[in-house]
């Protein structure tokens, strides 16, 4: 079976850490997380892994310390070897057929038993990088795009929310100027390989959505995987009402994750429960002003996702 990685992407507060979970409850699928993120955290030597206390069983204990730097540095964009040019390093490495370091992916697959990675990265130019790695263009791997979409005044009221000091006109721009490359990219993609998917409808019509997202991938639709906290993640970074999701499941003592939310959002997660519930809190959170500077700054893009139920 050819094996597949799944990129999201998209605004950033539309669910994708959602999504990536569960597509990553499937069998078949193993959730990354925002592994863009992965060189940063390891440079820094944060945890890398949202869910694991300490020791990650995955990225710390399925890796030796040089894979894990060669696999940073790979995603990382720097040398291999601080005394060697990275370009020299690749032309070297190509002529000896030593080259498949430079393949991400491949390096996470052999440490596992699955046949699709999901990526919740987000950002276009990220995408693009990946997908010139020979694993791509010589179609070992066969690349998914999902455009994840959710209405923009409630993008605005999650991020104003968390983002001191932004303000609607800084936000609206950033918002506009994101869909707007996010769109360009899509559009050009193979449309056998694409999928937007509507956070509202994902929510409200879970089922379905799953349903036609398996058909997408090749992968049987299995009911399980929208209940993404039963199963075993080793997601990097990612959205932290989320993952306390699963931490809560788990039963596991207040981390730092937990205060965090704790901090931003008061107890709306603790009083969600262990379902799917569509966020609709820009409603009542977002003044007249604030939509009136969305509307005028990125109404026009914001049309074909408004939610109006
Ligand atoms: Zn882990």
């Amino acid at each position: 079976m050819t094996k597949k990685v799944v990129s999201i992407i998209g605004s950033g507060r539309t669910g994708s850490t959602l999504l990536m979970l569960i597509l990553g409850s499937h069998p078949e699928c193993f959730a990354l997380g925002e592994i863009s993120k992965l060189y940063r955290y390891y440079k820094k030597k944060q945890a890398l892994c949202g869910i694991c206390l300490g020791t990650c069983s995955f990225w710390e204990q399925q890796f030796t310390k040089t894979e894990l730097d060669r696999l940073t540095a790979v995603l990382g964009k720097t040398r291999l070897n601080p005394l060697i040019p990275l370009q020299l390093e690749k032309k070297v490495r190509e002529i000896f057929h030593l080259d498949g370091v430079f393949n991400a992916y491949s390096s996470i697959f052999e440490k596992l038993s699955k046949t699709v990675l999901i990526d919740s990265s987000k950002e276009v130019d990220w995408v693009k990088e990946r997908y010139k790695a020979k694993e791509f263009t010589a179609g070992k791997i066969q690349n998914y795009l999902i455009h994840m979409v959710r209405d923009g005044r409630a993008t605005m009221s999650s991020k104003l929310r968390i983002t001191p000091g932004l303000t609607a006109t800084e936000f609206s721009h950033q918002w506009a100027k994101r869909i707007k490359e996010t769109n360009e990219f899509f559009d050009k993609f193979p449309s056998e390989r694409k999928m937007v998917i509507r956070y509202e409808k994902f929510i409200t019509e879970n089922q379905e959505t799953l349903q036609s997202l398996c058909q997408l991938l090749q992968i049987k639709y299995v009911p399980e995987m929208a209940q993404y906290w039963k199963h075993d993640h080793h997601p990097i970074a990612g959205n932290t009402g989320t993952r306390s999701l699963i931490l809560k499941y788990r039963n596991e003592e207040a981390t730092a994750v937990q205060n965090q939310v704790q901090q931003r959002q008061g107890n709306y997660y603790d009083n969600m429960g262990l379902k799917l519930k569509l966020d609709l809190r820009w409603k009542n959170e977002l003044s007249s002003e604030k939509l009136e500077v969305f509307q005028r700054i990125a109404g026009e893009f914001n049309k074909p996702f408004e939610w109006n139920k």
